[in-house]
């Protein structure tokens, strides 16, 4: 595990308010249980629990967002965020959120988007790229001694319940915030909510103004949708975890990248057991994938854990867990320019243990 943790690596599927740290989420639970917006007692035991259903983790992120969805909590969940990646040697990280509007506290999709970016900003430990041309990428010393640096990225996520209109003003605003490091968009939220053709048309208009796009794809056994998404060719795709013979070719023959997060998908039970999780079939078949960890304040995950279990249970050694990671840059959505950087990251660091 320790050695997974100082390998380099990069994140490409990580949602902001999943990956909420524990103790941030008791706290703030807490906090508003003392006020009387929520019965801390009520949901004390959903917040402490660890195996849940693919259901109860959507019921956890209903209560997740009632606890952090307020401008000044968006920050704070962003900085730690970003600072527990970096503290586990993730060099790019792309971030992905549901842009929130909330009239009660005057919160629109714009001013929760730029609390997260408030949250880079705040970040002090690491310094972080996470625009073009933004200042910290530049200062790279302090007091003589070289800082590390952490990339960020971020995806703004269309949420399933969303209407049509709602999905195309998240493009919209992700084409507005393409300076200020938003590199495309994500389809998530409850997979057996909403109808694929609902958010074509905004994921249509994302790809003509020159987005990419990632899907969760394959959650739940929906042949036809996982068709139609394939037939999209998203840039990348999460999850695959229902897919049948047809779906499998397809997938292949097209090359789309799989980002894989091996114990979301046993904790929510859409893959039965690791032994026969799919990542062994794509990664022997050599097709493009990419450990990452989904939610890893609701699954206690972390990326090197992940690594560190891919390991274990499909016997590859750290020069092929290295050179997974490594692989990941081909997939990032950032430009050329961060991925040559972050591949000279990965190149001395080969080079020390002795891989390149
Ligand atoms: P947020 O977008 O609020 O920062 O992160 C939480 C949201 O990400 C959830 O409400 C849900 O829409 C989405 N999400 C997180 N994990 C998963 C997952 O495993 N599957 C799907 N389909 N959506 C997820």
């Amino acid at each position: 595990m320790d050695w997974y943790l100082s390998m380099p690596k990069v994140e490409l599927h990580a949602h902001l308010n999943g990956s909420i740290r524990d103790s941030t989420l008791f706290e703030l639970g807490r906090v508003l249980g003392e006020k009387g917006t929520i019965n801390f007692s009520e949901v004390e035991h959903v917040i402490l629990k660890n195996d849940r259903s693919l259901h109860e983790v959507f019921k956890l992120f209903d209560l997740i967002h009632i606890v952090t969805t307020d401008h000044k909590t968006v920050t704070r969940i962003t900085k730690e965020v970003v600072e527990d990646f970096a503290a586990e040697n993730v060099v790019y990280l792309e971030l992905r959120t549901t842009p929130k509007r909330n009239d009660s506290i005057g919160m629109s999709k714009r001013s929760y988007m730029e609390a997260v970016l408030e949250g880079l900003r705040s970040v002090s430990v690491v310094d972080v790229d996470y625009a073009p041309h933004n200042l910290s990428s530049i200062t790279d010393t302090c007091n003589g001694t070289v800082r590390k640096k952490i990339y960020v990225r971020l995806l703004l996520s269309i949420d399933r319940r969303e209407t049509t209109a709602s999905a195309i003003e998240t493009v919209k605003l992700a084409m507005e915030m393409r300076d200020m490091g938003v590199v495309g968009i994500d389809l998530s939220g409850n997979p057996i909510v909403g109808e694929w053709g609902t958010f074509l048309p905004a994921l249509e208009f994302a790809r003509e103004q020159g987005l990419s796009v990632t899907l969760h794809c394959g959650e739940v056994p929906n042949q036809k949708e996982i068709q139609s998404m394939l037939d999209f060719f998203p840039e990348r795709i999460g999850h695959a975890c229902c897919f049948e013979e047809e779906e499998w070719g397809k997938l292949k023959s097209l090359k789309i990248p799989v980002e894989i997060c091996l114990t979301s998908n046993i904790r929510t039970a859409t893959i039965s057991s690791i032994e026969i999780h799919h990542f062994a079939d794509l990664y022997n078949a050599k097709h493009p994938t990419v450990l990452c960890t989904d939610d890893s304040g609701v699954f206690s995950t972390s990326l090197s854990a992940e690594y560190s279990l891919a390991s274990s249970t499909f016997v590859l050694g750290k020069k092929e867990m290295f050179q997974l990671a490594k692989n990941g840059i081909e997939y990032i959505f950032a430009n050329d320019e961060v991925k040559r950087e972050v591949r000279e990251v990965f190149d001395l660091a080969g080079r020390k243990l002795d891989f390149a």
